[in-house]
């Protein structure tokens, strides 16, 4: 049976002498593994299809008892290669694609595929910490671990000096200690708590240069500490040392 899905290239990896497999996130379908036959040889007109982070529509032979499946044809729906020669926004990209692909969670499916195309197909340059920052929320949110932003997760007080990445939220100034916690500004503080509220609808009307790494790196501490990922992309972005 040919079946037509559309996906979002997570990861290839080389598959016999001249294939390629390829792990997708397909709407409505989940994770799949397809093969890519030939794809490595010179000229082959499926490459572009199977590009990682790319959108495409492909043909398979979907059977519900099979574990891969055979791409028959398809074709590019969209493509970021504009942004590869932006080392710093290709690697954004790459990071949340990494993260969906190691998730090991399947009930979001749906929600991410969706969370990666509309974030995709928004992300600029300018706005690719903004972007970046609401992909991490929403996906602590699909991931039950979002993070407590409404008074001290400790004592409920509301006079806020930090977060706790072990408790799950804000601390206060009285739970606070400089050993355990890290200083963060009333500005930082107060752009986790919006980035953890806001729906996708307000999210393009804010300021996009608030937004800045250290926002970005504290939503993926977070994701680390409650979820135990090991990100490849995210230690070469941090070895680039952006601020
Ligand atoms: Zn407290």
């Amino acid at each position: 049976m040919n079946d037509v899905i559309q996906a979002i290239v997570l990861k290839t990896s080389e598959y016999k002498e001249n294939d390629l497999l390829v792990y997708v996130l397909a709407k409505q379908y989940g994770k799949l593994t397809l093969i890519c036959k030939g794809a490595r040889k010179m000229g082959s007109k499926l490459n572009a299809i199977v590009q990682v982070s790319n959108c495409s529509e492909f043909i398979i032979d979907y059977a519900f008892h099979k574990s891969m499946f055979m791409i028959k044809s398809g074709k590019v729906i969209e493509t970021y290669k504009k942004f590869s020669n932006d080392l710093e926004l290709s690697l954004m990209m790459q990071l949340m694609v990494e993260i969906v692909y190691k998730l090991e969670v399947d009930e979001w499916n749906d929600e991410l595929y969706e969370l990666l195309l509309t974030v995709f197909q928004k992300i600029t340059k300018e706005n690719q910490y903004l972007l970046g920052c609401y992909f991490m929320a929403q996906l602590l949110s699909y991931l039950g671990i979002k993070p407590y932003v409404d008074s001290c997760v400790k004592c409920k007080n509301v006079k806020i000096k930090s977060i706790s990445m072990i408790h799950g939220g804000f601390i206060c100034t009285r739970c606070f200690n400089e050993s355990e916690y890290r200083n963060l500004t009333i500005n930082q503080l107060r752009k986790f708590r919006f980035i953890n509220k806001v729906t996708w609808k307000n999210v393009l009307s804010l300021a996009s240069e608030w937004y800045d790494m250290e926002d970005f790196k504290l939503l993926i501490e977070f994701l680390i500490h409650n979820y135990h990922l090991s990100l490849n992309t995210w230690d070469f972005l941090l070895s680039l040392n952006i601020d």
